[in-house]
């Protein structure tokens, strides 16, 4: 299958602020989910924003969370996928969004150790 999404921009991330990763961060999600759309998937929502008074400050450790995770700045969002109403749970299944997310200057989880291919974020400080 040829993968296409009509505009491809490449986002610069490196020497932005928080605030203004957290913006950008967002505009690159409406990227993807169009690119999802425009290739025959769907998509549902599922973790973006970790509030630390649920999942603890970044460095703590509380509830499901990892420490230093990304969701907790803003900066990942999980998407479950879709595709002729059937829920694809792997990574692999993940793996043209994450390509995709990628070349538009994301970090995919599919990438991670223990593979997360749900999982898109933005590195910030050395966290991924
Ligand atoms: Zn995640």
């Amino acid at each position: 299958m040829n993968y296409r999404r009509e505009v491809h921009k490449v986002y610069k991330t490196d020497g932005l602020s928080l605030g203004e990763k957290q913006r950008l961060f967002t505009r690159m999600v409406a990227d993807l989910i169009l690119f999802a759309y425009e290739n025959g998937y769907e998509l549902t929502v599922g973790d973006a924003y970790r509030d630390p008074r649920v999942f603890g400050k970044v460095g703590d450790k509380l509830h499901y969370s990892s420490a230093n995770s990304l969701h907790k700045s803003r900066l990942a969002i999980d998407l479950n996928l879709f595709k002729d109403g059937q829920f694809l749970t792997r990574t692999s299944d993940h793996q043209p969004l994450g390509e995709y997310w990628e070349s538009i200057g994301g970090t995919w989880g599919g990438r991670f150790t223990n593979a997360d291919g749900n999982h898109y974020s933005i590195e910030h400080n050395g966290r991924k």
